[in-house]
């Protein structure tokens, strides 16, 4: 990292430190390697210096992109993540990623059989649906070998109760959502109430789908993700800790949404008991806060834009809106939260006048304001 990306980062990885449990190795539960058809790659190096910013010793859960060499069955890009996952030294835990139309249950198998610890499917990229016979079958190897799917799912309103159907037909297999559930969480979090093993990862831009997670499923069923390199485990663990502390979580169960559960589903191991949602479904709010959060999940949808992904300044109007409203001369309760947001906006535009690979950093920035604006505890007696 950088001096200017150090410093611009130290404020929230201050905070990181107080927030992480001490003594703890975080585990990503959702992070790639290798290169995807839409121009993102990770290599393992990069993979470990970001998680080292997580944590120090810090793990992930990896597998493939969307790979062009990825025809037959993935089994190269399933190769490659497998040996370095082998050759992290164990603090990469290698999952293989399969195509329902592609042979997935011997390549599961022969996955398997060289270490894999879990299966990743993506039903938007592999365009399938969880309504066939060899989704059946991927979930009995997985209920035989021991280890959990990840799925990618909840992105608009394809048919995704099928999904709960298989999912409630094996029980024995540990089911991980990616991004929260994305937009089909409510569903979700309702079709498999009575699933014993639903796990829902936090890797998501949007904080108020996290904190929303809080209110409808377990804490004990909540993995920290951050879906490197689309995110960075840095701000992923800092929004997944301060929801956390928002909820009101203690020490032993931050290190269950840092690592412990997903730790537990990659073993084989039981998962901790569940107990109910820690949130309640209607919370109070600061305007201020509700309004710089607007403006920044605007920032945020610049950058996914077609044009932003290129051009990170298509930012910067939606940063000067929250810089305005953050310099209120009457912030009332949420006054400590807005200037630190201003501060880290401030930061963020720095950035940006740098160009190159700094002003795509302040991306990570945005995110994290994003993060203070949701998760601030007031106290409205303060003001
Ligand atoms: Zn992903």
């Amino acid at each position: 990292m950088s001096t200017l990306l150090e410093a611009a980062f130290a404020p929230l990885s201050e905070e990181l430190g107080r927030l992480r449990p001490p003594g703890m190795a975080v585990l990503d539960a959702h992070t790639h390697l290798g290169e995807d058809e839409d121009g993102q790659r990770m290599a393992p190096d990069t993979l470990l210096e970001f998680l080292d910013t997580a944590g120090p010793g810090s793990q992930a859960c990896v597998f493939a992109l969307h790979d062009p060499d990825r025809t037959p069955a993935y089994r190269r890009p399933n190769d490659r993540v497998l040996d370095w996952a082998q050759e992290s030294g164990g603090r990469l835990i290698g999952f293989c990623r399969l195509d329902p139309a592609d042979d997935p249950v011997a390549e599961a198998q022969r996955c398997l059989e060289r270490g894999a610890r879990g299966i990743k499917l993506h039903p938007r990229a592999q365009a399938f649906s969880f309504d066939s016979p060899a989704i059946e079958a991927i979930f009995a190897v997985a209920g035989d070998a021991g280890v959990p799917i990840l799925v990618h799912a909840g992105r608009g309103m394809p048919p995704m109760d099928a999904l709960s159907d298989v999912a409630l037909r094996h029980p024995e297999v540990t089911l991980i959502l990616a991004h929260a559930a994305i937009a089909g969480q409510g569903m979700f979090a309702e079709t498999l109430a009575a699933h014993p093993a639903v796990l829902y990862d936090t890797s998501c831009f949007s904080p108020s789908d996290v904190v929303e997670l809080f209110a409808r499923v377990p804490a004990e069923r909540i993995v920290f993700a951050s879906d490197a390199p689309y995110g960075h485990p840095l701000t992923g663990l800092f929004q997944a800790l301060r929801v956390a502390a928002l909820a009101g979580l203690d020490e032993d169960d931050c290190r269950l949404v840092a690592g412990a559960t997903m730790a537990a589903a990659v073993s084989g191991d039981p998962l901790p008991a569940a107990r109910p949602p820690r949130l309640d479904a209607v919370r109070p709010a600061s305007g201020p806060l509700l309004r710089v959060g607007a403006y920044l999940m605007m920032a945020l949808g610049a950058r996914m834009s077609p044009e932003g992904r290129s051009d990170p300044g298509r930012m910067s109007p939606f940063i000067a809106m929250v810089r305005c409203v953050s310099r209120d001369p009457a912030p009332g309760p949420a006054e400590h939260a807005l200037l630190r947001i201003d501060s880290t906006m401030a930061a963020a535009e720095q950035l940006l006048a740098e160009g190159g690979p700094e002003a795509l950093a302040a991306t990570g920035l945005v995110h994290g304001a994003a993060v203070i604006a949701a998760t601030e505890r007031l106290d409205s007696t303060s003001a």
